[in-house]
């Protein structure tokens, strides 16, 4: 039996929905939570996840701001853009979008965001907080994989769950927010062993590698919940015939546009797993409502009100 597409459109609009309503009932005390976006120069990529960050912001109430700052822009310059926005109470949550220019610190730059207005959780401090099991603010994509969890009756506690992928942003903080959720938690990476045979013990496959289709079918236990993460521009056509031979909606686009978005995992998975999220229209929608999620809550840790319990955080 074919796997249950988990839609990531339908989940992130629920949460954006929800986030609008709480804005609302914030502006009644008079509070309107703000997020300050720099992006730095005009990298294409960035300037678009910008601007759909910011017309999120608007439909959900949010108060927005784009700082957009040259390339030529040094660190102290930039440190200075950040610490006048620490100091500024109207702003709840501060992004600074990644890739900065070579010439920047970029450490040195996200450690110089006030954790409390850390809305991409990349701070140590915050790190620390999700290790702890301590309210902080959790990074966006992991907090979204959780609410794909939840929000699809996922079991979590006790099950096997594998993530592929030990980076920073994704996989690290979604193998600990698993913990978090009682879940026993196997983290693999490049120099893994076996990497098929450890996957194929996962309840839960989360794939945060950045390989085209590379989870192929051997890789996933039958009936598995199956989350990719993966974001691949695939331009190459011995490539797409790998992943999409036969798939005729998929050729129409590829070859009007000369490239298609996949995943990490292959489209056969869906043969084999229980659930599947799709690339795209899985987690990526996911990213920015956690975004306007993380920065009402930024506005509310900030004025010291109670926080409901994050996806993930055990009761
Ligand atoms: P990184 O490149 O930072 O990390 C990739 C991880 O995958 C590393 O831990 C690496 O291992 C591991 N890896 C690479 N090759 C293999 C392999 N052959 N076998 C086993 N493990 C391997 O990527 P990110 O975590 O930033 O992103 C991962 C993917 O998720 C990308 O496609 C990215 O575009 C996407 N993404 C999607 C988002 C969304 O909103 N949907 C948000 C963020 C990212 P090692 O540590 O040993 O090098």
């Amino acid at each position: 039996m074919a796997a249950t597409i988990l839609d990531g459109l339908k989940i992130a609009s629920e949460i954006r929905a929800e986030v609008a309503s709480e804005v609302k009932a914030m502006a009644a005390s008079g509070i309107r939570p703000g997020l300050a976006v720099i992006l730095v120069g005009h990298n294409p990529a960035s300037e678009i996840y910008v601007r759909g960050k910011v017309k999120s912001s608007e439909e959900v109430g949010i108060y927005s701001e784009q700082i957009t700052p040259p390339d030529s822009i040094s660190t102290e310059e930039l440190l200075a853009l950040v610490t006048d926005l620490n100091r500024r109470d109207e702003i709840d949550g501060i992004l600074v979008q990644l890739p900065l220019p070579s010439q920047v610190d970029s450490k040195k730059i996200l450690m110089a965001v006030d954790p409390r207005k850390d809305v991409d959780g990349f701070h140590p401090v915050n790190v620390g907080f999700l290790s702890t099991q301590r309210p902080g603010l959790v990074p966006c994509t992991p907090a979204g994989i959780i609410e794909i969890l939840k929000r699809s009756a996922v079991p979590i506690v006790g099950q096997e769950a594998v993530v592929v992928g030990r980076s920073d942003i994704v996989g690290k903080p979604t193998a600990m927010l698993l913990i978090n959720g009682n879940a026993t938690v196997t983290v693999c990476h490049s120099k893994t062993h076996d990497l098929p045979g450890v996957c194929r013990r996962g309840d839960i496959l989360v794939a945060a590698i950045g390989r085209a289709g590379m989870i192929t079918r051997d890789f996933v236990k039958p009936g598995a919940t199956v989350i990719d993460v993966g974001m691949n521009k695939v331009t190459d056509r011995a490539e797409f015939d790998r992943l999409f031979a036969g798939n005729a909606k998929r050729e129409e686009g590829f070859r009007s546009k000369g490239s298609t978005l996949v995943g990490d995992v292959h489209p056969e998975v869906a043969a084999v797993a229980g659930r599947l999220t799709p690339v795209p229209g899985g987690v990526g929608p996911l990213t920015i409502a956690m975004l306007m999620a993380n920065t009402v809550r930024a506005a509310k840790l900030r004025r010291g009100a109670g926080i409901p319990a994050f996806a993930g955080e055990r009761a």
